[in-house]
């Protein structure tokens, strides 16, 4: 069979495409990465849309179709996750993939808990690295299991492999051990936290005191949520105290139409206007 696969939107290679890919190939199928422009053209088309804001293309009707941006509830079986996926698919050069899915925590803005429900184990990192100088974990919740984590860890540091924890780790599990493992693996990128509301306060401060006695101040960032149910002076505040930490921080706006929040996230996104000029000058007209 002539399969073709559509990546609508994704930014990085698209891991469940690769896996598709992968899966489809052992079954004898030929196999193509295509446009919808040539769906016609194939027996069977799968296509997976990540972010619901962008456009929805014409497909095939009986395309299949999966993807955050299309169905929450459709996804690949579990037994994909132990598939090596196909990385010439994109002549991805790096390895990617999950070791875990699911979160416990049930942040309202956040589908991860309705499309891979509570967290558990699911592979290690030999299931979809195989020598890759570079790694990208797209684990939700990578260390809210400390135990999964020391042993992803220490794969990662016996390895020498340079990660990025590409969807962050949560400050609220982050102990002295984490942060030891931390300071010995080699970071292909920031390792990233997020600070979505002042609820949680204590434990980035927390964390911020680890990271700093690991030697880690330089390397982290942290993204903070607003426009969920944040006001202004909360946005403000988690900014302002993570600047007088010494940490970056990254403003991801909930809404990205809304003139205030698009404002602010410019305000400290762009580092230059960041470091010279304070919210009260820059935020006036909002
Ligand atoms: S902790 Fe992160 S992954 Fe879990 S529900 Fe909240 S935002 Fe989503």
């Amino acid at each position: 069979m002539k399969i073709g696969l559509i990546d609508i939107d994704s930014k990085i290679p698209n891991l469940a495409l690769m896996k598709l890919s992968a899966n489809m190939k052992k079954q004898g199928n030929r196999v193509e990465s295509t446009s919808p422009l040539f769906a016609e053209n194939y027996d069977r088309v799968y296509a997976s849309k990540i972010f619901d804001f962008s456009e929805m293309p014409n497909l095939p009707d009986n395309a299949i179709i999966g993807g955050s941006g299309y169905d929450l509830k459709t996804s690949l079986p579990p037994s994909f996750d132990r598939i090596y996926p196909d990385y010439d698919l994109y002549n991805c050069k790096y390895a990617i993939g999950f070791t875990s899915r699911g979160c416990d925590k049930k942040c309202p803005w956040c589908v991860v808990p309705q499309m891979e429900g509570k967290w558990c184990a699911v592979a290690d990192i030999y299931k979809f690295w195989n020598g890759q100088d570079r790694i990208m974990l797209l684990d939700n919740s990578l260390n809210a299991d400390s135990d999964h984590f020391e042993r992803i860890l220490n794969q990662l540091i016996k390895e020498r492999i340079k990660v990025d924890f590409n969807q962050g780790l949560d400050i609220r599990y982050l102990d002295d051990k984490q942060a030891h493992l931390l300071s010995q693996v080699k970071l292909w990128k920031q390792i990233h936290f997020a600070w979505d509301t002042r609820e949680i306060e204590w434990a980035v401060r927390r964390g911020i005191s680890t990271l700093i006695t690991h030697g880690l101040k330089g390397k982290v960032m942290f993204y903070v949520l607003i426009g969920f149910n944040s006001t202004q002076e909360d946005d403000l505040y988690r900014i302002d105290v993570l600047q007088g930490l010494g940490i970056d921080p990254f403003v991801m706006p909930y809404d990205k139409f809304d003139k205030y929040q698009r404002k602010f996230a410019r305000w400290v996104n762009h580092k230059a206007i960041f470091k010279s000029v304070k919210w009260k000058d820059y935020g006036r007209s909002v």
